[in-house]
């Protein structure tokens, strides 16, 4: 049978070129465990869990047939007003793990509307408060938050922002944590915990009673896996306390056993008041995100509507709590439980790590860093920022491994089920495309 030719021309691709796409299109056509294989049937490795959505691996049964019976029982029922036995039932499950505290579990589809609701989440509580006058939010340059106008905003990718400086709302930048003396540094750095006095400085220019919370990734993920100084998450929190201000993890990429605990929060021990997750919240396997948030927030929230039916507050999405989501996550977390998969990841991260800082000494190495089944490798830029980075990640494409590109950096996290022989395979391809890079 002739393969049926695929028309390029209509589908407009997300944070791609897509006219050099079309040119030498890169695709999966199926994936199982680890591997991801092209339409031509060439085997790709996942070295970046698709994009750090699939630690389980990929083409999970039990996924599938949760979904499959989910969506022959009920396959959709709206959340307004309504609702489903089975979004009750995750929240609880997501309560055993989550931390101490974060209790409370608000649903949407993606990292974006997560990042959206918890910022929405903030500014009902201040007013609720009767401090409606705090609207301002504080993230930090490099972060990445997704791209609804809310993540837009606070946004330290400035290629993300600066385009849309329209519809864009208040924010000020921290600066970011890498600093010159971390170069190559695995795990915590030493050094940099003083960056965290950026909030300190921004409530007294600003006024802290205008700002409404501090948005940071515990590991900036996106921009290529900067690991926070230790001390510096401790002092984000004493800060925030000290100001008023609400403390913010957006854990999309961190959350799920990434870190080797359930949440970079617990691994670095520091408690925010609300906390945004996504990606292997389903294993990747259906699009939900969702904001995890104390009990006394949400009752000051409550509180404020009175003795109204009016809903606490005014936002949510039609796909909020999809059912056959949540049949997804509660899949997912069956296997995350089942198979130790979060212990796997902590008892796997030094031979991962050892492996991603074997590459040290090729040139066109320029830093590596890594924590828990994450890992960045800076790469000596070319004449254009960012060339080198989408050049080297096609060439790895084609040597057999799917990595993500931002910029110069690559961005490594491969699924907790990885054996110790593919992740083994992973550093080859690496130094074997970065070997030969000019
Ligand atoms: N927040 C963080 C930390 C992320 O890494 C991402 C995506 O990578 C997002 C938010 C946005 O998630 P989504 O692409 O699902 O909207």
């Amino acid at each position: 049978m002739q393969p049926t030719q695929t028309n390029f021309e209509n589908h407009w691709m997300p944070f791609t070129n897509n006219r050099a796409f079309r040119e030498t299109p890169q695709m999966f056509a199926r994936a199982e465990g680890v591997h991801y294989f092209t339409p031509e049937g060439n085997d790709v490795l996942d070295g970046s869990s698709g994009l750090f959505c699939t630690p389980a691996g990929h083409g999970r049964r039990e996924i599938a047939d949760a979904v499959h019976a989910q969506l022959m029982t009920l396959d959709y029922t709206p959340h307004f007003q309504r609702a489903a036995p089975v979004s009750f039932e995750l929240a609880t499950r997501l309560s055993q793990i989550l931390p101490e505290g974060l209790d409370r579990v608000f649903f949407a589809s993606s990292g974006s509307e997560a990042v959206d609701s918890a910022m929405k989440i903030c500014l009902s509580y201040h007013r609720a408060k009767g401090e409606g006058q705090r609207n301002r939010f504080v993230s930090r340059n490099w972060g990445y938050h997704g791209v609804n106008l809310g993540g837009t905003s606070l946004a330290g990718m400035v290629n993300n922002r600066r385009e849309f400086a329209g519809v864009t709302c208040d924010v000020v930048h921290m600066r970011h944590t890498w600093r010159e003396d971390q170069r190559y540094t695995p795990g915590q750095p030493e050094t940099g915990a003083d960056l965290a006095d950026d909030l300190e400085e921004i409530c007294r220019n600003y006024g802290a009673e205008t700002i409404a919370g501090v948005f940071v990734e515990p590991i900036a993920g996106s921009i290529g896996t900067i690991v926070p100084p230790k001390g510096y998450l401790e002092r984000l929190r004493a800060i925030a306390d000290k100001y008023g201000l609400l403390l913010i993890f957006d854990e999309v990429i961190t959350g799920f056993g990434r870190t080797g605990s359930a949440f970079a929060a617990e691994e670095f021990a520091v408690t925010p008041d609300l906390m945004t997750m996504a990606k292997a919240l389903t294993n990747g396997a259906v699009p939900m995100s969702a904001v995890a948030t104390s009990a006394a927030i949400q009752e000051t929230v409550f509180a404020a509507a009175g003795d109204t039916d009016r809903p606490e507050l005014f936002h949510g999405y039609t796909y909020s709590a999809h059912p056959v989501a949540c049949a997804a996550a509660l899949a997912a977390l069956d296997i995350y439980q089942g198979e130790k998969l979060f212990e796997r990841s902590r008892a796997l991260s030094p031979v991962f790590l050892d492996l991603i800082f074997g590459l040290r000494n090729l040139a066109q190495v320029t830093d590596l860093r890594g924590y828990g089944m994450m890992a960045g490798i800076q790469l000596k830029p070319a004449e254009t920022p960012g060339l080198k980075g989408s050049q080297v990640q096609r060439a790895l494409f084609d040597a057999g491994l799917h990595v993500k590109a931002t910029g110069d950096a690559l961005i490594v996290a491969p699924a907790f089920v990885s054996s110790q022989s593919e992740l083994e395979q992973m550093a080859d391809i690496l130094r074997r495309v970065l070997g030969r890079t000019e």
